[in-house]
């Protein structure tokens, strides 16, 4: 596995691939590296013959009084989990040559940043679509494999994507979850003792939603003040929204008519925790 930290190297390297006529497939990360990410990868090694893996703490997507400083890090794991899962080259910018001094360039992805996450993260997304945009340039992939657990971002990368022209595959995978349900996330780390048990609160939440639906409930407010209530009723929790949209314009509905997603983000103690479940496909808790 190569490791190259430089942006000039890793497009020059990406350049001799495509002329070797070699399919390049793509992860994105912030490190960390989890089950969730190794997924991933595996998909990427699968559909492409050189598997590349960015690990980049993206200093634009994190907002004022987030966690950007105490994001979880460490390179050594990172590379032990990344060779093991067939990883071909890691890239790992340093900021100063992602965001030199200069820079003021950004790609904002409109409607469908504007609800959820985009109301309390505000920036957020045009932090990930900016990082993103600039990293497809870098790594020249042919398909970039995404986790369904982010799905706000999934859907803004593929309005991205098709609004730019971009020829890139883009693939979304379903959510890696702990065996007790809790979606797997590098922040989970933050969660303490008692915290851990709340956050079970949000997984299960997409359990009985899905049960409410298979009973034939297709009322979103009467899904959402269950889920609210049940939420709610474990210590630590702060819902930031609990919603039903539309999965491809993310603006809420009041009825479930076709394709529509319950999207969560919780507040447990310090730690933001975001789950979703998209209306009749399978949740594997
Ligand atoms: P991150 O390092 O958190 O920025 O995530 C990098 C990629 O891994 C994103 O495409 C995420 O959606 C994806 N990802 C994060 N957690 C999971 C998970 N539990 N299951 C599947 N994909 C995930």
């Amino acid at each position: 596995m190569r490791i190259i930290q430089n942006v000039k190297e890793m497009q020059n390297y990406a350049e001799s691939l495509r002329k070797q006529g070699k399919r390049i497939s793509f992860v994105p990360t912030m490190g960390y590296l989890h089950e969730g990410h190794v997924s991933l990868m595996k998909e990427a090694k699968r559909r492409g013959d050189q598997l590349i893996v960015s690990i980049y703490v993206n200093p634009v997507q994190f907002i004022a009084g987030e966690d950007f400083e105490k994001y979880p890090r460490d390179m050594a794991r990172d590379e032990k989990i990344a060779d093991a899962a067939g990883v071909d080259v890691i890239f790992s910018p340093a900021h100063a040559k992602m965001y030199p001094e200069q820079y003021q360039t950004y790609v904002t992805v409109e409607g469908v940043t504007r609800n959820l996450c985009g109301v309390s993260r505000p920036g957020h997304f045009r932090g990930v679509t900016t990082v993103c945009a600039k990293l497809f340039h870098i790594v020249k992939p042919h398909v970039a494999v995404f986790g369904k657990k982010d799905f706000q971002q999934l859907v803004a990368i593929r309005r991205m994507v098709d609004d730019l022209n971009m020829d890139i595959e883009i693939i979304g995978m379903p959510t890696a979850r702990e065996t007790d349900g809790l979606a797997m996330s590098s922040r989970n780390v933050y969660l303490k003792d008692g915290e851990r048990e709340s956050a079970l609160s949000l997984s299960r939440s997409l359990v009985t939603a899905r049960e409410l639906y298979a009973q034939g409930e297709r009322d979103a407010d009467k899904i959402l003040s269950r889920i609210r209530a049940y939420i709610e009723g474990h210590p630590y929790t702060r819902i930031d929204y609990a919603k039903i949209c539309n999965t491809k314009t993310l603006e809420d509905v009041e009825r479930l008519a076709g394709k529509e997603v319950l999207a969560l983000a919780v507040m447990v103690g310090s730690t933001r925790l975001i789950d979703n479940y998209v209306f009749g496909e399978e949740l594997t808790i």
